[in-house]
C-alpha cells in the first residue's frame, strides 16, 4: 500500500467488535488506520455492547471449524497481549430434537438423561431432547475483550474517532473518498463494519440484512444454581426461537436471552424490555436452571442483523475492491472478534483467505 502524506492507509467505519478488532489488526501490521464511529465508547444502540458473550466450537457445519479455531487462538493471543483472562472456559450444552445440528472438534452428542445430569447438573434439558456437549464453549468478557481491542489498535497509533457519522463513501483516484459529518477523508482501503447499518452504506448489501431487536435478562451473581461447573453455556433449539444462556462467570451473573424478535429499524434506539418480555425470560430461566433467583438485574435490549442463511458477509466489493466489507453477524459473531479482524487485514492487504468462501462477499454476487 502507497501512502500520500495527508492520507489514512485504512478507514474503517464501525467501532463495533469487528471494527476495532480490524482497527487493531490494521494497526498492528503498521497501517496507518482511522476509524469512525458516529456514537461514544460503550454505546447501546448496536450489538457489541453488555459485559459477556458466549464462545464455543460446535457449529452447524464443518465450514465453520477452521474460523473458529482462529478465533479461539486469536483470544489466546489478546490474553497474553492484555495481560488478563478474556474466555471462560465452562463446556456447554446444546440441547435439540431429532438430529444434532451442532458439530465441531471434540464435541459430542449426549443422549442418555443420566450423562446429561453429569455434564451440567444445574441445566434441565427438556424431555425428548438430546444435547450436544462441547468441552470449549464458555464466556467471554465482551466489555473487557473490546477495550483490550481498542487498547491494542491506540497503542501501535490507530486514531480512533467517536462522534464521527459516515454519511458516504465513493472510489477516488488513490483508493475511498468517505463523506463524514466532520469533513472528508481519503484513504487506500475502507473497510465497513457498521453492524446494522451496513445496507445503509453498501445498498447491494440491504436485501440480504434483517436487523432484529433482541432482549438478555441477567441475574444476580454469585447464586450456586449459575455456577460453573453446575451450569455452563447453553442452548434450547425450540420452534419459537433458540433460547441461550451463559452461566455466572467473571462475576457477570446468569444470562438468558431468545435468538428471535421484530425487525427493527436501526435509526430508533431498540426499546427496552416490557414488563412482559422480563417475565418471560424469567420463566424460561426458572425453567432451564431451577433454583435461580430470577429476579433481574439488568434487562438489555441490542440489534442483530441476520442473513437468511445465518452466515456473515466478509469480503472486498466486486465493483470497488478497494472496499472491504466485515458483516452480517447474525446475533452469533462476537467469538470470531480477532478473526474477523484478521481476514480483514489480510483482504485490504491483498493475501487471499479461500477459507472464508463460506461467509464471502462473492458468494452473494456482491
Ligand atoms: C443480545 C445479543 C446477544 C449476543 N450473543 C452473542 C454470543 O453469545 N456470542 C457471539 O459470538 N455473538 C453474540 N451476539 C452477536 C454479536 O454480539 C454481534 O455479532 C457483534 O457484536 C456484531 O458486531 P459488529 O461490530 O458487526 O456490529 P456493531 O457492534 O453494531 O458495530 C457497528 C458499529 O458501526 C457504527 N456505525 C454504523 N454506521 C455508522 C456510520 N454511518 N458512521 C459511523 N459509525 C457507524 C455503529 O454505531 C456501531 O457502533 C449477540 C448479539 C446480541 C445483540
Amino acid at each position: 500500500m502507497t501512502r500520500a502524506p495527508d492520507e489514512a492507509d485504512v478507514i474503517v467505519v464501525g467501532l463495533g467488535i469487528h471494527g476495532t478488532a480490524a482497527a487493531a489488526s490494521l494497526a498492528r501490521r503498521g497501517r496507518r488506520v482511522v476509524a469512525l464511529e458516529r456514537f461514544a465508547p460503550g454505546h447501546a444502540r448496536g450489538s457489541s455492547h453488555g459485559h459477556t458473550r458466549m464462545i464455543r466450537r460446535a457449529y452447524p457445519n464443518p465450514a465453520w471449524n477452521e474460523f473458529v479455531d482462529r478465533a479461539f487462538a486469536g483470544w489466546a493471543a489478546l490474553e497474553a497481549e492484555a495481560g488478563r483472562r478474556l474466555v471462560h472456559r465452562t463446556g456447554g450444552l446444546y440441547a435439540h430434537r431429532g438430529a444434532a445440528r451442532l458439530q465441531g472438534p471434540e464435541c459430542v452428542v449426549v443422549d442418555d438423561p443420566g450423562a446429561l445430569a453429569r455434564r451440567m447438573p444445574g441445566f434441565v434439558v427438556p424431555d425428548g431432547c438430546q444435547a450436544v456437549y462441547d468441552p470449549a464453549a464458555g464466556v467471554l468478557e465482551a466489555a473487557q475483550a473490546i477495550a483490550a481491542l481498542r487498547r491494542a489498535a491506540v497503542a501501535r497509533g490507530a486514531d480512533l474517532r467517536h462522534g464521527v457519522h459516515v454519511r458516504g463513501w465513493e472510489p477516488a483516484a488513490s483508493g475511498v473518498r468517505v463523506a463524514t459529518d466532520d469533513g472528508v477523508l481519503t484513504a487506500s482501503r475502507l473497510v465497513i463494519a457498521a453492524g446494522s447499518w451496513s445496507g445503509r452504506l453498501v445498498p447491494s448489501l440491504a436485501p440480504s440484512l434483517d436487523v432484529w431487536r433482541i432482549l438478555t435478562l441477567t441475574v444476580a451473581a454469585g447464586q450456586p444454581a449459575g455456577l460453573p461447573p453446575n451450569l455452563g453455556a447453553f442452548s434450547v433449539d425450540r420452534p419459537e426461537g433458540l433460547v441461550f444462556g451463559l452461566p455466572d462467570a467473571g462475576g457477570h451473573g446468569v444470562k438468558i436471552g431468545v435468538d428471535a424478535g421484530p425487525s427493527w429499524d436501526p435509526e430508533e434506539p431498540p426499546a427496552p424490555a416490557t414488563p412482559s418480555e422480563i417475565d418471560e425470560l424469567r420463566e424460561l430461566l426458572a425453567g432451564y436452571v431451577p433454583g435461580l433467583d430470577t429476579t433481574p438485574v439488568e434487562a438489555t435490549a441490542c440489534l442483530y442483523t441476520m442473513t437468511e442463511d445465518r452466515r456473515f458477509v466478509i469480503g472486498p466489493l466486486a465493483g470497488a475492491p478497494e472496499v472491504v466489507v466485515a458483516a452480517a453477524c447474525s446475533g452469533h459473531g462476537f467469538k470470531f472478534g480477532p478473526a474477523v479482524g484478521e481476514a480483514v487485514a489480510d483482504l485490504c492487504d491483498g493475501v487471499p483467505r479461500p477459507d472464508l468462501d463460506f461467509v464471502s462477499t462473492a458468494r452473494r454476487g456482491l
